[in-house]
């Protein structure tokens, strides 16, 4: 966190009152992830959660809720979580989904045996880059294929497949009944009148 950042914060506090700060006192000096408190700055307005300057495992100093820390929802001045964004930032995140091309990423390196994965892909932390270069953005309506099963799944051997269209002379076993239902009823109705 920039020293203006934890300044800014810092204007949105109120002074905690004795009785919230000897709640939370014994927190002082101890370390929660990379974080260990320092000392209380204020009371957040709505939140009504104590606000502790820590120093974080990186050097830099943050300005973070004490029930956050405590909770392990914040574990870092921010500079965990920056390294994580840079990478590529399409993972989910509070805000948004993850995209389709991490999805399939994700899901090919959970169930591909490693021997028949592309070296590049495998990497946790640069491997889905690799996969997005080489593979590119999924077209609509089109899935993830390996083309030959019994190759390595890498650039050269998979492609995003369209999916068939849904042909409409293929009717489901409903349908089929209920186009003899009413075949049927027509038949009787004219037989009857
Ligand atoms: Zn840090």
């Amino acid at each position: 966190m920039t020293e203006d950042t934890i300044a800014r914060i810092e204007k949105t506090l109120i002074p905690s009152t004795p009785k919230k700060v000897e709640s939370q006192v014994q927190h002082i000096g101890k370390k929660f992830g990379h974080l260990t408190v320092l000392e209380f700055v204020g009371t957040h307005p709505k939140r009504k959660t104590i606000f502790a300057k820590c120093k974080c495992d990186c050097g830099d100093m943050a300005l973070v809720s004490i029930s956050d820390v405590k909770r392990h929802h914040t574990t870092s001045c921010g500079c965990r979580m920056q390294s994580r964004i840079i990478i590529h930032g399409e993972a989910s995140s509070l805000k948004r989904r993850a995209t389709n091309e991490y999805v399939v990423w994700v899901r090919l390196r959970k169930r591909a045996p490693r021997s028949e994965m592309c070296e590049k892909w495998i990497n946790k932390k640069t491997g889905y880059l690799s996969f997005l270069e080489d593979m590119g953005r999924r077209p609509d309506r089109c899935f993830f294929e390996r083309i030959d099963q019994s190759k390595p799944y890498n650039k050269g051997n998979c492609h995003w497949k369209p999916m068939k269209p849904k042909n409409p002379t293929r009717l489901t076993k409903l349908e089929k009944l209920k186009a003899e239902y009413t075949e049927f009823n027509e038949r009787t109705e004219w037989v009857v009148s």
